[in-house]
């Protein structure tokens, strides 16, 4: 079996400041980044130890991950397991990239994000072209704020031609974005209407819950994110028996790394195996 996971441990503190996010400029105490190394471990060690699934994982920590040498040795050790076929990440690509040598670079994707206001365009650009030389793949993404539209547009044409943008849209107020607004994100990113909306979800086959788990530092598996109903827990001997096809019983799904998962989107066959590090393929 293929199993995709999206871990979030402990960890909630950021390198940033971005003034929308409660992680902004937090700091975790030593206990907790001990324990968060120490959760991670023990995951590793479950994903090394389950010859018999091939994993596919998305860390979706709170705050930032990759400033952190436990996050970039799990990267490095589960991509270089035979039974992993993905190791991916949520970043602000803030991190120096060196780490990635040790690591075997086909299995890594990074799902990059863009902060204007937190860091230099070129030197976001230059980690993207370092990230080119060593063949690492990534999505690059920013928060669509209408003061940043144009930026965005900005970072687009500096981008290698073929490297898929994605625009986090606001969606909370209905009308946020005036139609050539709409347009202009349209343009920078063709998919951007499928991150525009709330999914309607209820009721809908999606594959959380059976190929697809959302997993914490202790091991406890959910279907995803948003659900907060405990479905068992990985270090259960029997945790697979948890596993199978659901519906959604949430009202709507309006993240990339939930709705992408729901049956009738058919978004897999735009990601076509890349949609935990967002990468859309046509
Ligand atoms: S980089 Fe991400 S986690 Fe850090 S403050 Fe900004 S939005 Fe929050
Ligand atoms: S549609 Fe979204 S909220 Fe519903 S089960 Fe899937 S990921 Fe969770």
């Amino acid at each position: 079996m293929t199993l995709s996971i999206l871990y979030r441990g402990p960890l909630s503190s950021c390198n940033y400041s971005c003034g929308y996010c409660p992680f902004a400029k937090t700091k975790d105490s030593r206990k907790t980044l001990e324990a968060d190394a120490a959760s991670l471990m023990r995951f590793v060690e479950f994903v090394r130890q389950h010859t018999h699934i091939r994993f596919k994982i998305l860390f979706t920590p709170w705050g930032e991950a990759l400033i952190r040498k436990h996050y970039q040795e799990a990267m490095v050790n589960l991509s270089l397991l035979p039974n992993v076929e993905k190791v991916a990440v949520q970043t602000n690509l803030s991190c120096q990239l060196g780490w990635l040598k040790k690591a075997d670079t086909e299995k890594i994707a990074l799902w990059t994000t863009y902060h204007p206001n937190e860091t230099d365009r070129a030197a976001f650009l230059e980690k993207c072209r370092k990230l080119d030389e060593m063949q690492v793949a990534y999505s690059v993404g920013v928060v669509g704020f209408k003061d940043v539209i144009t930026e965005i547009q900005e970072l687009r044409a500096l981008l290698p031609v073929g490297k898929y943008l994605w625009v986090n849209a606001l969606k909370k107020q209905a009308d946020y974005y005036t139609a050539e607004e709409t347009a202009t994100l349209m343009g920078i990113d063709p998919y951007v209407a499928n991150n525009m909306i709330y999914h309607e979800s209820y009721g809908k086959a999606c594959k959380t819950g059976h190929t697809v788990i959302s997993v914490d530092g202790e091991g406890n598996m959910y279907r995803c994110h948003f659900i907060k109903e405990k479905i068992g827990n990985i270090y259960e001997a029997d945790f697979t028996a948890n596993l199978f096809p659901r519906n959604c019983t949430n009202k709507t799904c309006g993240c990339h790394i939930g709705y992408v998962h729901l049956e009738d989107l058919q978004l897999y066959d735009l990601y076509q195996g890349r949609e935990l590090e967002r990468i859309a393929m046509r």
